[in-house]
């Protein structure tokens, strides 16, 4: 029979508890008749070795060859520059989206459920790009720099994935939310590609939404939504403020989906105040679970986890940081993490009667297919045999100047150069050519030197640039410089607010 091998991270702080209490349910409900777990080796235990990344060489390679991790959440360590594993386990692995399940559950009250208003909704968030790339720098005293990456095939693969999910699910309509109206290159190529996407699925209806829009949309009227697609970092924030929306971390699970390799894990962190008491609620992380057997097609099992996990719910079963007291069978005490899981697993087989019952198929086996491991990293791209021309560049400066001083000795040095100086801006905001004496400056500039009348994008090449470059570098700090092209004739690259 096809077995499924996933590696498994009980994690950190209360982890290594809730994933006992999750293993156990699993075992009651028949997954170890398809699926093996594999520990392996990451979080604290490896971060305390010396290791920075958090993650043995032995345990990325057991990823790897399973396709499936099922994780705890796990510490990140304070200072010291160690980088969040959870953040680095989706970003090695590829995991490009990130999608997270916020459903009104019996048992779990809150302002909507004491409204009577039932919530079903998921969010697909980008998962490895966005400012998450962490590529940060001081550009000078006063200034440090994030870097906000957002690519064409990052996005094709969140929004296909979205759309993919949405007609398995047979949802409506899907939104797309964005701040396309300020990031009009990175958040509108978002968008673009969303819109793109959509052709491809007729039947779905798609919205678009500005975030700060969508927040308060999701506070006033979170039934109008079934499916949200946003960036990175706008994502991770509307997710957590969707949680809040169902009762907490505590009851959202997250699914990482990467074409090779998939990670299902808590949302919430390690709960160092309530660690090894036996008292956390495994719920974020059973869900999360439920998620993985349908990702490995054992559609029965999770059918079955779900219905007992209602059932048990609905009856009143709770742990300490929740509970709905006019529940017939609730009980002051709260259940410890051990009573819980086994007060559902005593549900194996039943149904719940308050909300809609999973339905459950007559028999499932595993699916999933791991594709053979590729012999390197791949190259994706989406836009192939574009023309693209030289029509000038940013730099960078790092500089106490004033702005008019500044255009003075930009204006020397590229005298005898194919280029003139067009813009002096300051934190985005256009500081030369005009502009306001109220516009506050900091010691950061960005310069723009553009093609002089006559010489046509193309007709020079980037070595130009770095020449005029070299000569401003002999009197300025030039912290960086981005080269100005055309895309088919089309400008790549931003005005300056006011220009
Ligand atoms: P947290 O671990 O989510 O805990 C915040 C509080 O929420 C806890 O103190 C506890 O509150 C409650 N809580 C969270 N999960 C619970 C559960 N399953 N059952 C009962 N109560 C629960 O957030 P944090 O304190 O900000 O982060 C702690 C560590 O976790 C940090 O090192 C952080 O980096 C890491 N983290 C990891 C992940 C991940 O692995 N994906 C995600 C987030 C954070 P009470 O005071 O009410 O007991």
């Amino acid at each position: 029979m096809h077995r499924v091998y996933i590696a498994l991270a009980p994690g950190d702080g209360i982890g290594p508890e809730i994933m006992d209490a999750s293993l156990a349910l699993f075992k009651a409900a028949g997954v170890g008749d398809h699926a093996e777990f594999v520990p392996v080796d990451m979080g604290k235990s490896v971060f305390d070795t010396g290791n920075t990344k958090g993650i043995t060489d032995e345990a990325v390679r057991t990823v790897e060859d399973c396709g499936v991790l099922f994780k705890g959440p796990m510490e990140t360590p304070k200072g010291g520059g160690g980088k969040s594993i959870n953040v680095t386990l989706r970003k090695l692995f590829s995991t490009y989206a990130n999608f997270r399940v916020f459903k009104s559950l019996p048992g779990v009250q809150t302002v909507y459920s004491k409204a009577g208003i039932h919530l079903d909704f998921s969010i697909v968030r980008e998962n490895i790009e966005d400012t998450y790339g962490g590529v940060e720098h001081r550009l000078s005293n006063d200034m440090i720099q994030c870097k906000r990456l957002i690519s064409a095939p990052g996005c094709d693969q969140v929004h296909r994935f979205a759309f993919q999910t949405a007609r398995q699910l047979g949802l409506k309509k899907v939104f797309c939310g964005h701040k396309a109206n300020i990031m009009k290159m990175t958040d509108g190529l978002f968008l673009d590609r969303f819109k793109f996407a959509a052709k491809d699925f007729p039947e779905i209806e798609t919205g678009d939404v500005i975030v700060d829009a969508l927040c308060m949309n999701l506070v006033i009227k979170p039934q109008q939504y079934q499916m949200i697609v946003l960036p990175n970092l706008q994502g991770d924030i509307v997710s957590d403020l969707a949680a809040g929306l169902v009762g907490g971390l505590g009851f959202a699970p997250s699914a990482n989906i990467g074409k090779h390799i998939s990670i299902f894990e808590a949302v919430h962190g390690t709960a160092p105040d309530i660690a090894g008491k036996g008292v956390a609620n495994p719920t974020s992380l059973i869900l999360s679970g439920i998620m993985m057997l349908r990702h490995i097609g054992l559609l029965k099992h999770a059918a079955v986890v779900e219905n007992a996990l209602f059932a048990a719910l609905e009856t009143g079963l709770h742990t300490g940081d929740f509970g709905d007291p006019s529940l017939p069978g609730y009980k002051k005490e709260p259940a410890t993490t051990k009573q819980f899981v086994q007060g559902i697993i005593d549900k194996l087989g039943e149904k719940p009667k308050t909300v809609p019952a999973t339905p459950v198929p007559e028999q499932s086996t595993p699916t999933l297919n791991h594709a053979p491991r590729p012999s390197s990293q791949q190259v994706i791209r989406t836009f192939v045999n574009i023309m693209s021309h030289v029509a000038g560049c940013d730099v960078y400066l790092d500089s106490p100047l004033a702005p008019v001083a500044l255009a003075h000795e930009m204006q020397q040095a590229a005298q005898d150069t194919p280029f003139k100086l067009t813009l002096i801006s300051n934190r985005g905001t256009q500081v030369w050519p005009g502009g306001s004496v109220y516009t506050e400056c900091v010691d950061y500039y960005r310069v723009r030197f553009e093609l002089k009348d006559g010489i046509l994008p193309g007709s020079i090449g980037q070595s130009r640039a770095i020449a005029l470059l070299d000569k401003i570098a002999e009197k300025f700090i030039v912290c960086s410089y981005e080269l100005l092209r055309t895309f088919d004739g089309v400008r790549g690259y931003s005005m300056a607010q006011g220009q």
